[in-house]
């Protein structure tokens, strides 16, 4: 039998529910749900996103089968409503909405009041006794269909919508300044104007036959799938271009019926901040759309009940139902027909980082989610928002009495931001890509600005509410927006903004530097110094008592909780004591990655670097060698001293030594009078340095094999500073990383060096520290042989940024050009230098840790690649085994936070597979072995890591010191 195409809801019932996202798109499963639950929704139904896969398939047609399961579909809303689909005397009228798995706010198209012709629209003049009503619904509906179907748009970014054009032209010649002050003969000009444009300007007539408009609405949001903004957005928020998006079909409910009419949109709390209180705005007198276009500046949600005080009561209850059903955060749509309330939509609110933290935090204590729940409630990514600056108190209150405060308008996006205003979208992204920060204005940020919005520092219109879409994005984006600030007016040709101030009008031009508060909602003059966020004030500035940092409390909370849940252990990528700190008060458990070289460009460090490069006797090297063990030894003690017992792992020697050397002429002569060399002779030797692709030459454990003397100098200052840090009290444990290592012999000559000085420096010091000597796994040969590397090797880390680079042969300097095109062409779905290509890097990586485990149960695995903080290479990490991640000290929330929600979720699965075993030996009428639960999925994983299932060792792993 084929697959079910339409899934109809309304009247107290529905044949979806909430489960059927992927299917029905989150508004079809909402509407569905809600239909469900007892919410009054008008009834319709919802076309399946398998019938977008076949509209694909089939060259972009409708499956031929989909007509009559459509007009069953309809028969059905026609019962319901008891109007008739093209009815002249009562014509029923539709909305077609897209609704992909994930909500796109805004991203692909809708087409209202469809089902209006020249014959209905005298229909529902008759029957809303309201002939301005009926005309206007179809003069929009032309306007509508004729861009979103027929596709009359404007042509370049300056020109204006030619259906709004018309409209100007027809205000100005009423003598009108509202829409809604045009007389009813006007809006019918208005129709056969559009209808005339249409034809003018595209060669088509507008389809009159109401089923021949409906079938070509489905196709065009089928289409609008594939915009640029939809896939602008999907490559932002990594959702696949498979999905495709439902489209949901039902019956019209009109909130421009006059001034008993009315609709809205409304948050169940604060969407940017998190904060318990109904947050949404409504527009008397108007359709949905005009609210989500932000065109018009709505009223906030609580003056309903001065207006409707019944509607208000009857919102709070499906408020408070839908909260309590859907435990999350909902953004609903509302309209009000002549006193009678609807809700249209409900799906999870999109949030801002601030507010995911509060509404998680506080739910959890509602006990309306558990804690674990909480964790999976918010985005890793999220907590980035929790530790962006703020505008320094002084520095504004300076700004606001010199006379720079511009104006206000409504606070979307919180946080600070500087930058070089621009006016165009496609500029923003221009400057940013040539490095600018810029400040994107303009009278609304349509959908269409996606690309310039996320290039922006953050944002500023002239219109629109909170609930706007460019708002939601805005908050979605993480990005610091103030949105509905009347006080600006634009010149787009002049290209220029005008501010009304209290002291009269002031001009800004494109390029000059604008400071905008999202919290408090300011609008400032020129560049404004920041502040640490409430978070940062408290872990690495410590200028602000916890106990007064509310935000910082439920951040800590809510990590709390994430640390209870995970497995995984998070280390710092750090190099330097001070890093160090702050890896510790953003919770480290020690560092992952201490890069040795970068503590060579420190003061009094690179002279004696300079001079053992150029050495030309052995003699002058060691002597060279002999200046830097001290600094290098005040380093790794420092380190030692600040993670207070806790691992460090820290890697010798990596980077070619051209590195070291300067280029500039004044730096050549210094060296050449420090060495008592000729500056032609430092040259010639720099320029005997020189490689061709240095990522790939003599680098890593090949510098420590030709001049074993720089490994001993690093491994002596490593082990002298634990012997001091351990005669101060301290406990140490230094593990000695080598890096690019390819072959156990390589591994063999460097942990020689290593053991061999170690020893020498215990029997000198008369004490022994506990190390370790491992590698770096980081170019494939290294991962395909590394249960070899493994018999010398006790401990691997992986460097994703080699391993990448060496895996795809892609130079990990030169990826710009090839990435951004291969990414737009969507050859790749991410960049594989910001989360870990699972199956070609990944696949590596479980050839290694299998070989790894299965020479040394016990060995210790971890990531230090930048890839150690990103979200999905984490959960990736956590899949096959690691035992920890390491990430710069910043990402260790989002590590954290990511690492708890694997653990949860493999938990999650892992309890489904129990349950689907008993289902199953219950079915066959079998007991349930003791402590079978956790085996499959152990088993799922072991087999992903090619460990054979009769090896026991893996289980029996002693859990690894991280
Ligand atoms: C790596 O290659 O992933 C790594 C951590 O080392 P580096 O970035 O210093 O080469
Ligand atoms: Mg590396």
């Amino acid at each position: 039998m084929a697959a079910k195409r339409i899934y109809a809801f309304g009247g107290g019932k529905a044949e979806g529910n909430k489960d059927m996202k992927d299917l029905l798109g989150g508004k079809g499963a909402g509407l569905a749900e809600m239909s469900n639950i007892g919410i009054p929704v008008p009834p319709g139904f919802t076309i399946t996103t398998e019938v977008c896969a076949e509209y694909y398939k089939a060259g972009q047609k409708l499956p031929k089968a989909l007509e009559p399961e459509l007009k069953a579909a309809l028969r059905k809303v026609e019962a319901l409503t008891g109007k008739g689909f093209g009815d002249p005397s009562d014509p029923l009228l539709v909305s077609v909405r897209s609704g992909a798995r994930a909500s796109m706010p805004g991203m692909m198209d809708t087409v209202l009041n469809l089902g209006l012709n020249d014959a209905t629209v005298e229909g529902l003049a008759a029957r809303a006794s309201d002939p301005r009503f009926a005309w206007d619904s179809y003069r929009r509906f032309v306007a509508m269909f004729g861009d979103v179907v027929l596709g009359l748009k404007p042509e370049r970014k300056e020109d204006r919508d030619p259906f709004e054009v018309i409209l100007e032209a027809k205000k100005h010649a009423h003598g009108v300044k509202y829409d809604k002050d045009l007389p009813v003969e006007a809006l019918r000009e208005l129709v056969s104007e559009f209808k005339a444009e249409i034809r003018r300007r595209k060669g088509v007539e507008f389809p009159e036959a109401p089923q021949e408009q409906l079938l070509a609405a489905i196709g065009a949001v089928f289409r609008s799938w594939n915009n640029d903004r939809a896939i602008a957005y999907r490559q932002l928020n990594g959702i696949p271009a498979e999905w495709g998006t439902a489209v949901s079909v039902q019956s019209m409910v009109f909130g421009n019926m006059g001034d008993d009419s009315g609709t809205g949109v409304a948050f169940t709390r604060n969407p940017a901040t998190g904060e318990d209180e109904f947050y949404g705005e409504f527009l008397v007198n108007a359709q949905g759309e005009d609210v989500v276009a932000g065109i018009r500046t709505p009223q906030k949600i609580s003056e309903l009940k001065e207006r409707w005080p019944e509607v208000a009561r009857q919102l709070e209850a499906a408020r408070e139902t839908l909260e309590r059903h859907y435990r999350d955060m909902q953004d609903i749509e509302f309209t009000i027909e002549r006193g009678r309330l609807y809700l249209l939509q409900t799906r999870n609110g999109k949030r801002t980082g601030l507010a995911a933290v509060r509404i998680a935090v506080e739910m959890a204590e509602e006990r309306l989610i558990g804690r674990d729940e909480a964790v999976l409630r918010v985005e890793p990514e999220a907590l980035n928002h929790l530790l962006r600056p703020v505008f320094d108190a002084e520095a504004k209150a300076a700004a606001a009495k010199g006379g720079r405060g511009l104006a206000k308008g409504l606070p979307a996006g919180p946080g600070a931001a500087s930058g070089k205003l621009v006016f165009f979208a496609q500029d923003a992204a221009a400057w940013h890509a040539r490095g600018e920060p810029v400040i994107l204005a303009r009278h609304e940020t349509s959908p269409e600005d996606i690309r310039g919005m996320a290039a922006a520092e953050g944002f500023l219109t002239a219109f629109g509410g909170m609930t706007s879409h460019a708002a939601l994005v805005a908050r979605q984006m993480g990005k610091v927006a103030i949105v509905g600030c009347g006080a600006i007016s634009f010149d787009y040709h002049a290209r220029t903004m005008t501010v009304e101030t209290a002291a009269g009008p002031k001009v800004l031009k494109e390029g000059d530097w604008l400071s905008i508060d999202g919290t408090a909602g300011e609008v400032i003059e020129g560049r404004l110094d920041t502040r640490p966020s409430e978070v940062m004030a408290v872990l690495v500035e410590r200028s602000l008592d916890p106990k007064d940092a509310p935000t910082y409390q439920r951040f800590a909370k809510l990590l709390s909780w994430a640390d209870a849940a995970r497995r995984l252990r998070v280390r710092a990528n750090a190099d330097q004591p001070d890093q160090a700190r702050v890896a510790v008060a953003f919770g480290a458990q020690g560092i992952g990655l201490c890069r040795t070289e970068h503590m060579f460009f420190g003061e009094g460090k690179i002279g004696p670097m300079r001079e053992m490069i150029v050495a030309e006797t052995h003699d002058d090297r060691r002597k060279a060698l002999a200046k830097l063990l001290p600094v290098q030894r005040e380093d790794f003690r420092g380190l030692f001293l600040e993670m207070a017992g806790r691992p460090v792992t820290i890697r010798t020697l990596d980077p070619p030594l051209h590195e070291f050397l300067p280029h500039e002429e004044q730096g050549v002569a210094q060296l050449a009078h420090d060495t008592g060399r000729s500056v032609e002779e430092i040259r010639a030797q720099i320029a005997d340095l020189v490689e061709s692709n240095p990522m790939l030459g003599h680098r890593g454990c090949r510098l420590g094999i030709s001049h074993p003397e720089i490994t001993e100098m690093q491994v002596r200052a490593i082990f002298e500073a634990a012997c001091d840090a351990a005669e101060q009290g301290v406990k140490v444990e230094p593990e000695v990383m080598i890096p690019l290592v390819a072959s156990v012999k390589e591994l063999d000559d460097q942990a020689g060096v290593v053991r061999r000085v170690a020893e020498d420096v215990f029997a000198r010091r008369g004490r022994k520290v506990r190390y370790l000597v491992g590698t770096m796994i980081e170019v494939p040969r290294g991962a395909i042989t590394a249960g070899e590397i493994a018999r010398t090797a006790e401990f691997f880390s992986f460097g994703t940024n080699d391993l990448t680079q060496t895996t795809f042969g892609l130079s990990r300097d030169d990826t710009g050009p090839v990435l951004q095109t291969y990414l737009a062409k969507e050859i790749l779905p991410v960049d594989p230098f910001v989360s870990v290509d699972q199956d070609g890097v990944g696949a590596l990586m479980k050839i290694a840790v299998a070989g790894g485990r299965a020479t040394r149960p016990g060995l210790k695995l971890g990531i230090c690649g930048e890839h150690g903080g990103d979200p999905a290479s984490v959960e990736f990490c956590h899949r096959i085994g690691l035992d920890y991640v390491s990430c710069s000290p910043y990402r260790l929330p989002i590590a954290r936070l990511a690492a708890a929600q694997a653990a949860l979720r493999e938990r999650a699965q892992e309890k489904k597979v129990a349950a689907a075993g008993s289902a199953k030996r219950a079915r066959n009428g079998k007991a349930k072995p003791a402590g079978a639960a956790k085996a499959p999925a152990r088993r799922a994983r072991n087999a992903a890591i090619g460990v054979p299932r009769a090896r026991k060792g893996a289980g029996r792993r002693p859990r690894a010191r991280a």
